[in-house]
């Protein structure tokens, strides 16, 4: 998920942000400068390599295309040490898998690197290949978050280059199904769980974010929840309408849930919206799809809608809930409503380590010539697989790519940026585990 703030500013380019070359010179360790060095001269390998990636179909809901990108990463990890696994997932889950590689080592801090393989962009949609356009490639998932997962690789390989992994205890969980998450949590998320318990600090390489001010470090953010409602009218040819025996119809009683909603709910940290909605005489939900029969002259027995909710606290969660629940309840004549909510993401909440790990990744920033970073206030992003990490370490989201329109066919990648973003990343690791 990249779950950015709607504010229009994010991905505004800023020339200021430049870095000056040799401007670092001085405050990077020899070691350091030679990890950036080797990054600017294979940074046109890591986008061919991103290109491979985004050209391989892999929507959450195709366990062979997640697997194929799996298989991409695999060897990359295997040649840089790494003991590289492949967790598929028991059927009933209905999702891929994920690919989890290690490599041990006793010296600094175990850091858990995050990323996941799947899109949003399943087979059917129609935007399906990565087209480079000067500075910038357009691609499904070329920003969320394949552009990440090439940023973790490289900065991996640059520390390989100069023998900085030897000795280092380091995991990289690469889910296969972050768009989408396979459920029960407790099954889907039991092994990035896992690795998050057995390390100290985890980064996470979801889109970035910048404006005209400054780029932004990801301490915090919100919880995640779905939620359907399925409303029920009575069926009567549409001369009958509004007469007491046939009541509204439930297009109606949804329409006033929904407006009401969207009238007396919104508040400061929170957001909701229907992202699918289907009605009729008959209507059904199954996994990303609805389909629905009815006719013009029918008063619509069945509407299903399927939302998410977000908020910054358990109990803003919980408050919002229960007032949804009491507007679903007034219905109109003839009608019936319910609204149940999906297992959830956690809030990650911004801690105090949080805080701390956001000062060692700032200082890595100023060491490059880079203006310092800014903590992005929390109600800007939504949640992601780091959530599932926040209890267990100190956290950084968004560690991964600058690029514009997730989720969105047009999605895209700054290039003029990746290698800056793949240098932070190396000599944070590189900090972190000395
Ligand atoms: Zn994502």
């Amino acid at each position: 998920m990249s779950r950015i703030g709607t504010r229009a500013w994010v991905g505004v380019v800023l020339a200021a942000l430049g870095a000056v070359p040799g401007a670092h010179a001085q405050a990077l360790a020899p070691q350091e400068r030679r990890i950036a060095a080797w990054v600017d001269a294979h940074t046109e390998e890591a986008i061919a390599f991103l290109e491979r990636s985004v050209d391989i179909n892999s929507g959450s809901l195709n366990l062979a295309g997640v697997r194929a990108v799996a298989d991409l990463y695999a060897p990359e990890l295997t040649a840089l040490g790494f003991e590289t696994r492949w967790i598929p997932m028991p059927d009933s889950v209905r999702r891929a898998g994920h690919l989890v590689a290690e490599r041990r080592g006793a010296r600094g801090r175990c850091v858990l690197l995050i990323g996941h393989l799947d899109t949003v962009y399943e087979p059917e949609s129609p935007f399906q290949r990565f087209e480079r356009q000067g500075d910038r490639a357009v691609g499904p998932g070329v920003n969320d978050m394949k552009g990440g997962n090439t940023v973790i690789l490289w900065a991996l390989k640059a520390l390989q280059s100069v023998g900085a992994l030897e000795g280092a205890h380091i995991i990289v969980a690469f889910t296969g199904d972050e768009e989408s998450v396979g459920r029960p949590h407790e099954v889907s998320r039991r092994d990035l769980i896992d690795a998050a318990r057995r390390c100290r600090v985890s980064l996470e390489f979801e889109t970035a974010v910048r404006d005209s001010a400054a780029e932004y470090a990801t301490i915090a953010r919100r919880s995640a929840t779905g939620w359907r409602l399925a409303i029920t009218g009575r069926r009567a040819h549409t001369s009958g309408v509004f007469s007491p025996e046939v009541g509204a119809g439930a297009v109606f009683e949804t329409s006033r849930i929904l407006h009401r909603f969207y009238n007396e709910l919104r508040e400061q940290y929170v957001t909701f919206s229907p992202g699918l909605i289907v009605g009729g005489t008959e209507a059904e939900i199954t996994a990303d799809r609805g389909t629905a029969e009815g006719k013009s002259n029918v008063v619509p027995r069945s509407v299903l809608v399927a939302g998410d909710l977000r908020t910054l606290s358990p109990e803003q969660e919980q408050r919002l809930r229960d007032r949804m629940r009491a507007i679903v309840a007034e219905n109109l004549p003839q009608t019936s409503a319910t609204i149940t909510f999906a297992e959830g993401y956690p809030p990650m909440a911004p801690t105090e380590g949080n805080r701390r790990l956001f000062e060692v990744l700032n200082r890595v920033t100023t060491d490059m010539g880079l203006p310092p970073m800014r903590i992005l206030p929390p109600e800007q992003r939504g949640a992601s697989d780091a959530s599932f990490a926040a209890p267990y370490t100190d956290v950084l989201s968004g560690m991964g790519v600058y690029g514009e329109s997730s989720h969105a066919p047009g999605e895209s990648v700054d290039l003029a940026t990746f290698a800056r973003q793949v240098t932070r990343t190396a000599i944070l690791v590189y900090r972190l585990t000395r």
